[in-house]
């Protein structure tokens, strides 16, 4: 279905794309510590660059007054499609490590996850103006921030959502780059918390009928395992398999005091888009169900992490990437999973909007040795880039 694209305007993308240029863009935003709810001062930024670019720059709230996102509408005023660029512009809550560039790679809090990203959008974004390349619709460019979790709730993409700043397809450039993301699963973490009435007592000096919450919560445990294996039947092509993970149980002080609190945390994961609300409404079933035979008190938290998704392989978007994939690969990226859960989950698996993740090969996401090639960084700007000139036109 890869149509290809003129092998002088691939050329020309191509040779456009400044590696300097999206080198400072990058060190420019890592240089600013962006953690999740503390992103106001790169957006600032990343605003700054966007208007000395000559960009007209928009600042919508959404939702997040600490941080207001940052906006582009690079627009040829010609009928056509809209292709969003997002990305998160804050970063998880470790030690910050400032920018550096050796051996031709980009380090530094965010160089993978994904501030690398971002400036290759925004170096996309230089090309297609320059080049004066894109044949029709727009390009829009939405930064943001509380992303990452459990700090952020991704308000602000909800925010887009409502408020009308998406487009027909989304780009996002997590570090994904050896498959193109066709499905995801839909997450949530589960926390919950048997208890019973009374102190902690001695094993010895229990009451008869007292509720033993060890027990229960062992019992819950065995009782979720049966879930997984009834569920695991439920599959989708790429995103996998419904499933049930318990990760951790505490309970007890010590060996011989009945407890008054056992604590059980892990995920549900599941393959149709749009369940998580019937997911959720099984999940506490199981445990009202389990606190009626025991009277024990039986509470659960949920965090929606993300809904699944899966993106029809006929989307015009799919075609478009495999056509500028193909232009600076070589060949067609193989059709796969989405491992992790991330905004692209909230555009497309609620809000309806084919959304690909690609990103640079890029290493060290959530941990102090993050890792961008600067070669990947300049690889996904020209994908990028005939991404939407494939796309946009309509
Ligand atoms: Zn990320």
């Amino acid at each position: 279905m890869t149509t290809s694209l003129p092998s002088a305007l691939v050329e020309k993308i191509r040779q456009s794309v400044n590696p300097q240029r999206l080198v400072d863009t990058a060190v420019a935003l890592i240089e600013i510590p962006s953690p999740t709810r503390s992103a106001g001062d790169v957006a600032n930024k990343l605003a700054e660059i966007l208007t000395q670019d000559g960009f007209t720059v928009e600042r919508p709230v959404a939702d997040w007054p600490e941080a207001p996102a940052v906006v582009v509408r690079f627009d040829t005023g010609k009928p056509g499609r809209i292709l969003q660029f997002d990305g998160h512009l804050d970063t998880v809550h470790l030690t910050f490590v400032p920018p550096r560039v050796e051996n031709e790679t980009l380090y530094g809090s965010g160089a993978s996850d994904m501030k690398g990203g971002i400036a290759a959008f925004v170096e996309a974004l230089r090309v297609l103006r320059d080049t004066d390349s894109l044949p029709g619709g727009s390009v829009l460019l939405t930064a943001h921030d509380h992303h990452e979790g459990p700090w952020g709730d991704r308000r602000q993409v909800h925010a887009f959502i409502r408020e009308g700043y998406t487009g027909n397809a989304v780009l996002l450039p997590e570090y994904l780059a050896d498959r193109l993301p066709m499905a995801g699963r839909g997450m949530m973490i589960f926390e919950v918390r048997i208890t019973r009435e009374g102190e902690p007592v001695h094993e010895v000096l229990r009451p008869a009928n007292l509720p033993d919450v060890v027990k229960i919560g062992a019992e819950l445990v065995t009782r979720l395992h049966k879930l997984h294996d009834q569920i695991k039947s439920n599959s989708a092509p790429f995103a996998g398999h419904d499933s049930v993970f318990v990760g951790s149980i505490q309970a007890g002080e010590i060996y011989n005091q009945a407890a008054t609190l056992c604590t059980i945390k892990g995920t549900r994961r599941w393959v149709t888009p749009g369940s998580a609300a019937d997911v959720r409404a099984e999940f506490e079933e199981l445990l009202n169900q389990l606190a009626r035979e025991t009277g024990a008190q039986i509470a659960v938290d949920f965090e929606l992490q993300g809904e699944a998704f899966h993106v029809e392989p006929g989307n015009a978007i799919v075609g478009a990437f495999q056509t500028a994939y193909t232009a600076v690969t070589g060949a067609e990226l193989p059709m796969g999973n989405k491992p992790f859960v991330d905004d692209g989950n909230t555009y497309c698996g609620i809000a309806g909007i084919p959304s690909l993740t690609h990103g640079p090969a890029a290493t060290g996401a959530h941990t102090l040795y993050e890792a961008a090639p600067i070669a990947e960084l300049v690889r996904v700007a020209q994908v990028y880039a005939l991404t939407a000139i494939g796309y946009c036109a309509g």
